[in-house]
């Protein structure tokens, strides 16, 4: 099978367990305002004219974001680190953009890395059919889930999409039994509100089995992509919360017993 990558990073040690490569697929249904990768939401290659500016001088240049790669030669690349995954209890991450989008490469290459034994995580928005979701998991270790806000307005107004599906999504994954690690995107000013904290406490403490989230602060590095790709950045104005307002937040999850990690 053939599906459309747009970056590999190896040795990454906060997407999931151990050290692991990840492997980011091109396309996502959502178009968060703090989107890191505003570039890749295209499930299809796109081609961009990058601005760079030196001395005062613009330079344009055409780029394309994102290739083609057969499940043989992503699996090749995988095995490359595949010693750094026995050493570590790691594995890969299919990340992306949101890899669900290509359901059925996705499913073809976590296939292959079962078969050798390979450890796998889905990096996933939830977003997808009940169909998708559940013949992923038949296959995946684990899941690295967002949760971002659970207002459904508000999840509109931010992501363009309903939040409906993805919290029935991450219901079934918990009545399952699936190994999920949570991940709430800490925006300030939109997902650290007072109610939104609130609510997603009382959210995940209705979970039996889910007991662990990653805090993930924002970081306003993605600015000059906004700028190069000639994207609209509607958070340019956004500063990162400080250390000590995420740690304040991590008693606050962990105060519902849940075991909380900050990344990134
Ligand atoms: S879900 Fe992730 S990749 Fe998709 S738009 Fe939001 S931040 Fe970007």
């Amino acid at each position: 099978m053939e599906g459309t990558i747009f970056d590999i990073k190896h040795f990454a040690v906060h997407d999931g367990p151990g050290i692991r490569q990840t492997i980011f697929l091109n396309g996502c249904p959502l178009n968060c305002w703090w989107c890191h990768n505003p570039e890749s939401q295209s499930k299809n290659i796109e081609s961009f004219i990058k601005v760079n500016k030196l001395d005062g001088k613009e330079f344009k240049k055409e780029v394309s974001v994102g290739y083609k790669i057969t499940t043989e030669e992503l699996f090749k690349i995988i095995q490359g680190d595949q010693i750094f995954f026995e050493e570590s209890s790691g594995g890969v991450t299919f990340s992306g953009g949101e890899p669900l989008m290509q359901a059925n490469f996705l499913y073809d290459i976590l296939k292959v890395c079962k078969e050798n034994i390979i450890n796998t995580c889905v990096d996933t928005t939830g977003f997808a059919s009940e169909e998708t979701i559940q013949k992923i998991a038949e296959i995946a270790d684990c899941f690295l889930f967002d949760i971002k806000l659970i207002d459904n307005e508000l999840h509109q107004k931010y992501t363009g999409i309903s939040v409906d599906e993805i919290l029935r999504n991450l219901q079934w994954l918990d009545k399952s039994n699936k190994n999920v690690i949570l991940r709430f995107p800490v925006i300030p000013g939109i997902t650290d509100a007072v109610k939104n904290i609130s609510e997603i406490k009382s959210f995940i403490k209705s979970l039996k089995n889910i007991n662990q989230i990653d805090l993930l602060p924002y970081h306003n590095i993605s600015n000059g992509k906004y700028s190069r790709f000639n994207k609209e950045n509607k958070m340019k104005n956004t500063e990162p919360l400080s250390d000590v307002d995420m740690l304040q937040l991590k008693s606050e999850f962990e105060s519902i017993g849940f075991k909380v990690g900050i990344d990134g």
